[in-house]
C-alpha cells in the first residue's frame, strides 16, 4: 500500500488559553508542542495551563454565573443566543472538522460526515430544548403546594479524551450551558484546538464572558487542578476508568462536587446462528463497530462472540472487509482509517497484539505497524481468532483496531461471555429471532444494546455506562440537561 501526505494545511488557532471571553498565555508563560499524529508536523504551540490558569478560569466562570447574565437570563433569550452559536459553528464546520482530523488524525470524511454533524446536531438540540423542558408540581394535598424546580448548579468541569474532541464537548457543553451554567474544559492534551476554536466562536456569537473556558495542559496539573478546585460544583469527566477513578478521590478530598464518569468499555457483539443469510449485509456494521476511528472509540465493538456455526465464516467475511478498508492520511480522502493518536498510544496496542500472540491467540490478520514513510503511527487493522474471554486482550479495552473474536455455542453462554466483563458500555446483537433479540437485550448488562446496527442512538436517547463503563448520569437526551441542573422543592403551606 502506497500513501501521500496531502497538500492541505491546518487552520490557524489562536492556542492559548481561553479565559473570560478572551486568549491569554498561561501564567507560567509555558507552552507544549501539539504534532499531527498523521505526519508528525508541528500544529501549534499550546499554552499549558496549571493551576493558577485553572484558579482563574473558574474565578471567570463563577464571575459569570454570579452576574446573572447567563445562569438567569430568559429561557427563550438563552435559547436564542445559543442557536446563534450554533448557526456560526454550521459556518465553520469545515475549518473544526480540519482542526479534528489534523489534531487527532480522525480522517477528514468521518470529521465531516459524522463529527462535525453530530457535534452541531447536539448544541441544536439542547438549545431548542430550553424553553421546552418543563418543571413539576408534586401530588400533595390541599394544605400543600410542592413546587419541584430546576436551578443551575453553577460552575462546571468538564475534563475530555482525544478520540471525538468536538462531540465529547458538544455532549457537555449543550446540556450543561442549555442548564444555565458556566463551563471550564481540560481538552485532553493531544487535541486542543477545536475546543479552543468553539469557545473563541461562542464569544463570537455573543455568550457572555466568562460562560465557556478552556484551559489546554496535561491531565496531571490542570485536570487535577479543576478535579480538586474548591469552587467547582459538578465535574464531567470522559476518559479511561483508570482516571475516572481519580476524580472521585479528588471530589471525597476537595468540596465533595459532583462527578459523572463517562469510562471505557469493552463491548460485545453477539452473533446469533440465524443471521447466517444476512451476514453479507451485516458485516459491514460489524466492521464498522470494531474499527470504526481506529478502534479509539469508547463503545468500540471489540469482542465478536458468534455462534460456532457461523464463527468461521463471520471472520473470514470481516477480514475480507476490513482489508479492504483504506488505511492512509486522514486528509486523503481516500483513507477510511488514520493513524493512532500518538506514539506511546501505538506500541501499547502493539502491545496488546504481542499479549495476544503469546496467550495462544491467532493474528487473522494485520498486527503491525505500517506506512512508516509517513511519519504517522498507522497500525494495521487487526482480527485476533482463537481467543478466549479470559484473556488480557478479550478482558483489557485495548483502544486501538484490534478486534477479538470468540465463539460460544447457545444463548446462556452468549449473555455469559457478554457480561464477563469489568465494563457495561454498549453491545450489540444480530439475530433475526425478535424473541431472541429481546431476550439478550435484556440480560446484556451495558448502558446500549443496539439490535442488527451498530448505534448509540441519536441525541434523543441516552449514552452511557453500567458497571466500570461509568456511571452518575448519562450524555445526550434530557437526562443529560436535568444531570448538569440542581432539584430544588418549594413547598408552599395553603391555609
Ligand atoms: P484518559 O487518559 O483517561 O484522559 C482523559 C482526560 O483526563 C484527559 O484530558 C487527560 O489529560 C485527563 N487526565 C489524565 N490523567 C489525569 C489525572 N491524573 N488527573 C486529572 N486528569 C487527568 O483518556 P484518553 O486516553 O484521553 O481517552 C481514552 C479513554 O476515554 C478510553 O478509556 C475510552 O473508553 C474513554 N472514553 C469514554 C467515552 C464514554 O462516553 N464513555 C467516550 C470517549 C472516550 P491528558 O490529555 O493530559 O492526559
Ligand atoms: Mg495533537
Amino acid at each position: 500500500m502506497t500513501a501521500v501526505i496531502p497538500d492541505v494545511s491546518c487552520p490557524a488557532v489562536d492556542a492559548r488559553a481561553f479565559i473570560g471571553g478572551r486568549p491569554v498565555a498561561a501564567r507560567s508563560g509555558r507552552t507544549y508542542a501539539d504534532h499531527s499524529p498523521a505526519d508528525g508536523r508541528l500544529l501549534a504551540d499550546v499554552a499549558e495551563c496549571d493551576a493558577a490558569d485553572v484558579d482563574d478560569a473558574v474565578r471567570a466562570a463563577r464571575e459569570a454565573f454570579e452576574s446573572g447574565a447567563w445562569s438567569r437570563m430568559h429561557p427563550q433569550a438563552r435559547k436564542k443566543a445559543l442557536l446563534r452559536f450554533v448557526d456560526l459553528l454550521s459556518t465553520h464546520a469545515g475549518e473544526l472538522a480540519l482542526l479534528d482530523a489534523f489534531d487527532a488524525g480522525k480522517p477528514i470524511t468521518d470529521c465531516e460526515d459524522l463529527d462535525l454533524p453530530e457535534a452541531i446536531e447536539t448544541m441544536r438540540w439542547f438549545a431548542e430544548a430550553i424553553d421546552k423542558a418543563y418543571d413539576q408540581v408534586s401530588p400533595t394535598g390541599e394544605d400543600a403546594l410542592g413546587l419541584v424546580i430546576h436551578q443551575p448548579i453553577g460552575v462546571v468541569g468538564a475534563v475530555l479524551p482525544w478520540n471525538f474532541p468536538l462531540i465529547m464537548l458538544a455532549w457537555k457543553a449543550g446540556p450543561v450551558l442549555a442548564a444555565g451554567n458556566s463551563l471550564v474544559v481540560k481538552p485532553a492534551e493531544q487535541t486542543p484546538l477545536s475546543a479552543l476554536r468553539f469557545a473563541q466562536l461562542a464569544t463570537e456569537a455573543g455568550i457572555p464572558d466568562g460562560v465557556i473556558n478552556v484551559v489546554p495542559g496535561f491531565g496531571e496539573t490542570a485536570g487535577a487542578a479543576l478535579g480538586r478546585h474548591m469552587d467547582v460544583d459538578m465535574l464531567a469527566f470522559t476518559g479511561s476508568t483508570e482516571v475516572g477513578r481519580h476524580f472521585l478521590r479528588y471530589s471525597a478530598e476537595s468540596n465533595l462536587k459532583r462527578v459523572v464518569l463517562e469510562c471505557g468499555g469493552k463491548s460485545p457483539q453477539v452473533v446469533m446462528p440465524d443471521i447466517a443469510a444476512d451476514l453479507p449485509a451485516l458485516i459491514e456494521q460489524m466492521a464498522f463497530a470494531a474499527f470504526w476511528n481506529m478502534g479509539e472509540n469508547c463503545a468500540c465493538g471489540s469482542r465478536i462472540l458468534a455462534h460456532r456455526d457461523v464463527v468461521d465464516e463471520v471472520t473470514e467475511r470481516l477480514r475480507t472487509t476490513i482489508e479492504g478498508w483504506r488505511v492512509g492520511h486522514p486528509l486523503d480522502r481516500s483513507s477510511r482509517l488514520g493513524p493512532l493518536v500518538e506514539e506511546q498510544h501505538m506500541r501499547r496496542v502493539l502491545g496488546y497484539v504481542e499479549t495476544g500472540r503469546r496467550e495462544g491467540a491467532r493474528v487473522v490478520t494485520g498486527g503491525e505497524r505500517i506506512l512508516p514513510e509517513l511519519n504517522g503511527f498507522y497500525v494495521a487493522p487487526t482480527i485476533l481468532g482463537d481467543v478466549h474471554n479470559a484473556m488480557t486482550v478479550a478482558q483489557e479495552e485495548i483502544f486501538g483496531p484490534v478486534v477479538c473474536v470468540m465463539p460460544f455455542g447457545d444463548e446462556d453462554q452468549a449473555i455469559r461471555l457478554a457480561n464477563d466483563t469489568p465494563y457495561g458500555l454498549a453491545s450489540s446483537v444480530y439475530t433475526n429471532d425478535l424473541n431472541v433479540a429481546h431476550r439478550l437485550a435484556r440480560a446484556i448488562r451495558a448502558g446500549t444494546v443496539s439490535i442488527n446496527c451498530y448505534s448509540e442512538g441519536d441525541v434523543t436517547a441516552p449514552f452511557g455506562g453500567w458497571k466500570q463503563s461509568g456511571f452518575g448520569g448519562r450524555d445526550k437526551s434530557m437526562a443529560a440537561l436535568h444531570q448538569y441542573s440542581e432539584t430544588k422543592t418549594i413547598w408552599y403551606a395553603i391555609r
